[in-house]
């Protein structure tokens, strides 16, 4: 079994050895996944001389690792939770936005003409328990009602012809969701990125950044960078170097197996459509097949902070071959992780803290929202504020007293919600 992205086979990682940063820039970016590309696209293209820092080889975060589904990624509050915290007005206006994400990454990818396997068959969400389905299908009645989102109930009765797994009470398929191949997507935005005219520069940690009077001044292994202005983009590696945004980040892992290639009529079968899949338990789970549809991704947490590729393996096996007995039989090829970031709040956020701008806290559906968030920000940097204004814009960036970036006790509440899916509650 292979222990990096299967997504790497396809769209291979650079090796490339760090080189000496330039002494003064524009703008530098820290973090060289989907949110420091996009910002950087904007920010190159407006004339401005940018350069990209990445602690890794380029993808070393979530960007080129993640299962490549793509929707409007509604806030995990739903609209009740959403609605008692910030009001009727602002909680439509967040989704409205939201229900556009897949919208905007199309759009993206075809003006970008980054070939990236995007497909857009739509996303089957399976009911575990009959309560849940009830449940399901009124989350989705309120949101066609709220935000026009598009999509169906799917009856116990009619799901054969959405899922051949007979784990599900019905479910609800939002019909214009979609997937891509993560890898190719972030080698084409490099590739762009680099056409602007920006410096990414691999393996260059940014071990300490200070102000000083034109903006900060950024300290590598390598030498160091001033920078009139500076985005901080490193989402769930967000480390001691900026502790303000640490301590707003609750760092997860999430992982991902890829089965072994499958006879096609077992994949037909079991995904008939090729549509994007997950399920009703607390403890997400995601799954698909490969673009290619030869094989099955199966993601979801991992057994802990640190990566342990034989215990996640067995644990997606596990949770694989419950919802689709089937694959039993058929061997793991791949398993790999990464680091996504939860907020308190369970938003994403962007904006300008301490005079360092930021894009983070994607909650684990970040494909679109990094690549939109990212955008967004480059604009604010250029001062164009109506370009750069989202709705999450005036959403206060939470954190709690005492916390300062290592979650420990992030184990014990996984534990409370593996146990409260194991009681289906
Ligand atoms: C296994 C997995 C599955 C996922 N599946 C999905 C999915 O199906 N759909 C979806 O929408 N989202 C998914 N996500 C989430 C999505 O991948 C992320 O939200 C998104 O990629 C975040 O992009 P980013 O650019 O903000 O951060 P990242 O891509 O994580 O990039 C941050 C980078 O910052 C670098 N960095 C950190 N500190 C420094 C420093 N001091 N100096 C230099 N560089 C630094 C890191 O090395 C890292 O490469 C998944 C994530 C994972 C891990």
């Amino acid at each position: 079994m292979k222990s990096h992205p299967y997504w790497w086979e396809h769209a291979p990682r650079e090796t490339t050895k760090p080189v000496s940063p330039p002494e003064k820039v524009d703008i530098a970016i820290v973090g060289a996944g989907f949110s420091g590309l996009s910002a950087a696209l904007v920010l190159a293209r407006a004339g401005l001389k940018v350069v990209v820092f990445e602690a890794g080889q380029l993808g070393e975060g979530a960007s080129s690792r993640n299962g490549g589904m793509v929707g409007p990624s509604f806030h995990k509050l739903g609209i009740a939770g959403l609605t008692a915290k910030y009001g009727k007005e602002k909680t439509n206006e967040i989704l409205r936005e939201s229900v556009g994400f897949t919208d905007f990454l199309e759009d993206f990818l075809r003006v970008e003409k980054i070939n990236a396997d995007f497909t857009r068959k739509g996303r089957f969400l399976g009911a575990l328990k009959p309560a849940h389905f009830d449940r399901m299908e009124k989350q989705f009645e309120a949101l066609r009602e709220t935000c026009g989102v598009s999509g169906k109930v799917i009856p116990h009765a009619d799901q054969a012809s959405e899922t051949g797994s007979s784990k599900f009470f019905g479910g609800v398929v939002y019909d214009k969701d979609g997937g891509l191949h993560p890898a190719k997507f972030h080698n084409g935005l490099i590739s762009n990125v680099r056409a602007a005219g920006v410096t990414i520069l691999a393996h260059l940690l940014v071990d300490d950044i200070t102000r000083n009077t034109t903006g900060f001044q950024l300290t590598t292994a390598l030498g160091k960078t001033n920078a009139t202005r500076v985005a901080v983009c490193t989402n769930g590696y967000t480390g001691p170097q900026f502790p303000e945004l640490r301590r707003r980040i609750l760092p997860l892992r999430s992982a991902i197996i890829a089965t072994e290639e499958l006879p096609s009529e077992l994949i037909l079968k079991l995904m008939p459509k090729a549509r994007m899949y997950g399920d009703s338990r607390r403890i997400v789970a995601y799954y698909r097949p490969s673009p290619d549809g030869k094989r099955i991704l199966f993601g979801g947490r991992a057994t802990g902070i640190v990566d342990n590729p034989i215990k996640n393996a067995r644990q997606l096996r596990q949770s694989m071959t419950d919802i689709f007995p089937e694959l039993k039989f058929n061997a793991t090829s791949h398993v790999w992780s990464g680091l996504v970031a939860y907020t308190f709040d369970h938003a994403p956020h962007l904006g300008l803290h301490d005079g360092l701008y930021f894009a983070m806290g994607y909650c684990g559906s970040g494909v679109a929202r990094s690549t939109y968030f990212g955008q967004k920000l480059g604009y604010k940097m250029l001062d164009q504020e109506e370009k750069g204004h989202t709705a999450f814009d005036d959403i206060p960036f939470q954190t709690k007293a005492l916390y300062s970036g290592n979650p420990w006790f992030m184990p014990m509440v996984l534990n409370w919600h593996r146990m409260a899916d194991r009681f289906g509650l």
